[in-house]
């Protein structure tokens, strides 16, 4: 399968000169990187890219569905197109993602918006040519999503947004079951790719200057279960480690359940792992965490944060955090608050719980009402973001090192990067830099971000 891709998709495709696409991602980085394949494919087409979608002659809408917020917008943003395709006959409209892979959903998405001409999920992405072109040539309507496989689909060409970073999937889908989450519904099982295919790919980013890559996956610990090799997600780090060019290796998502001392080993022996974990610990409750079905205990996750920070020097730590999670009192969120006042969080995303249907959750009583939701969630951010910002201010006159990406996009007399672990740092430069590491005086911390000078 992996070899004949390209072959297929360009045999399908009836070559598209001057054309544009307008993709709009909603949604994780999976998403993120599932949009840069069919920008791909959309330019094997002969397409380019726009940025503006009023000027697009297709339009494609990559959702996400893991809170209703999220849903609510391609509902909203669906609404809007319905003017533009009276205008633009030939306009062609898909709709792929997650939301899609939900029961009921493509129907309905079909029926209350007929001038949709392709829908499709998370598991037929690889199939896009074909659907484009039979819109094409026989002026179809296609609604086509199908179940999860084993298969995995390699060889797909990558359009990517940064010439610097790349996001790497390494594993796709979630056998967790976090009583909360859609993921596992919509992503389907877990299954890695091979070793080999994860590397030649990487070494391929390097060969184009890629300094940066970000291994990707719902549970990254997870990695290898069911491969005939014999390697987990240690191993692979070890193996990303050597290869040449790349400088910074990071990576989402870990599980606590399954954080392990090999890793925190791994980390510490391998040069180019950044100093930055993102570990989702979702409540600091220990009744919540077992109705969350986390397998953890704040007091193991507090005893593993303790760990990995007194081996590994300025570690930035980062979360998940649900508020008004089910049955979730007043105590219940005070130890959440305990816990990020222990931790003491670099950043985090915060979420309201939102019903998810078909999840162990949503049947769940004594779900919380919105204003006390809000309430906590205004108290839960007031906490990370001071401690955020107390942690900012301790890098006033540090010597950091930034991997530098371009000109800042609010101050164009500025440049911008990442320190080695996870922090944006915009700064007086060369702009020679650009693609380098250098190093940065930080003369001032923001509570979000930190400022300085290239010395
Ligand atoms: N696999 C990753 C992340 C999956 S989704 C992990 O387990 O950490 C990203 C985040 O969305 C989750 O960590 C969780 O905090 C949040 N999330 C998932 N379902 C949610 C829901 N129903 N309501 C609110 N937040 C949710
Ligand atoms: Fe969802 Fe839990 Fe899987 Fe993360 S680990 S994707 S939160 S089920």
């Amino acid at each position: 399968m992996r070899d004949n891709f390209k072959e297929r998709s360009t045999k399908l495709s009836i070559l598209q000169k001057n054309k544009l696409y307008f993709i709009e991602t909603w949604g994780c980085q999976m998403n993120e990187e599932d949009s840069e394949k069919l920008s791909g494919m959309l330019i094997s087409m002969g397409y380019s890219s726009c940025d503006n979608r009023n000027d697009a002659d297709i339009i494609i809408f990559n959702t996400c569905c893991v809170r209703e917020n999220a849903e609510l917008k391609v509902h909203g943003n669906l609404g809007q197109l319905k003017g533009l395709k009276k205008q633009k006959k030939d306009l062609i409209i898909a709709v792929c993602g997650c939301m899609m892979q939900q029961k009921g959903i493509p129907e309905e998405i079909s029926k209350k918006y007929p001038f949709v001409d392709i829908i499709f999920g998370t598991h037929n992405l690889h199939k896009f040519p074909e659907y484009l072109n039979r819109v094409l040539m026989n002026d179809e309507r296609i609604l086509e999503i199908e179940s999860g496989s084993d298969e995995i689909i390699e060889g797909m060409t990558i359009d990517r947004k940064s010439s610097l970073k790349a996001f790497v999937t390494i594993m796709y889908g979630c056998d967790n079951f976090c009583t909360y989450c859609v993921v596992p519904q919509v992503r389907g099982r877990e299954k890695s790719r091979k070793s080999e295919d994860i590397i030649n790919e990487i070494k391929n980013l390097a060969k184009e200057g890629y300094k940066e890559i970000t291994l990707l996956g719902q549970n990254v610990n997870s990695y290898g279960k069911g491969l005939e090799e014999d390697i987990n997600f240690p191993k692979l780090l070890r193996k990303v480690n050597e290869v040449e060019g790349i400088e910074r290796i990071r990576y989402m998502t870990s599980h606590p359940k399954d954080f392990s001392d090999e890793l925190i080993d791994t980390m510490k022996d391998c040069n180019k792992i950044c100093n930055q974990l993102h570990l989702p610990v979702q409540s600091g409750s220990n009744r919540v965490l077992k109705a969350m079905n986390r397998h953890y205990t704040k007091e193991e996750y507090i005893e593993k944060i303790n760990k990995i920070k007194s081996l590994i020097p300025d570690l930035a730590i980062t979360t998940d955090i649900i508020v008004g999670f089910p049955g979730e009192t007043e105590e219940d969120f005070e130890e959440t608050l305990d816990l990020v006042k222990k931790v003491r969080y670099d950043s985090a995303f915060m979420f309201l719980y939102s019903n998810r249907k078909y999840t162990r959750a949503d049947m769940m009583p004594n779900q919380i009402p919105d204003d006390i939701k809000h309430e906590r969630f205004n108290r839960l951010v007031e906490t990370v973001n001071s401690i955020c910002a107390e942690i900012n201010q301790e890098y006033e006159n540090k010597i950091v090192e930034v991997l530098v990406e371009g000109v800042s996009k609010t101050d164009d007399t500025k440049l911008t990067g990442r320190t080695n672990n996870g922090k944006l740092v915009n700064f007086k430069g060369n702009k020679n830099s650009v693609g380098k590491i250098v190093k940065v005086k930080i003369t001032k911390p923001k509570s979000f971000s930190l400022e300085g000078e290239e010395i």
